[in-house]
């Protein structure tokens, strides 16, 4: 299940997390850059949950828990 971490994001910045996500998941990186602010994003994973944020702090990310 993927959450909105911060309840500003909106659907169009989600789904563009999800897209880059998708991304790190297949290639490890992503060209994709923040709609909001031009930066670029960054991909955690711990056991099974994963965060996919902008690089600006505050900015926008989203998290993904389990399946
Ligand atoms: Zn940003």
């Amino acid at each position: 299940m993927v959450t909105k971490d911060l309840d500003t994001i909106t659907d169009i910045e989600f789904v563009l997390l999800l897209d880059a996500s998708k991304d790190f998941g297949r290639f490890g990186k992503t060209d994709r850059k923040c709609s909001r602010c031009g930066n670029d994003f960054e991909h955690f994973t711990n056991n099974s949950s994963y965060q996919t944020r902008c690089k600006t702090t505050d900015c926008i990310e989203i998290t993904s828990r389990g399946i």
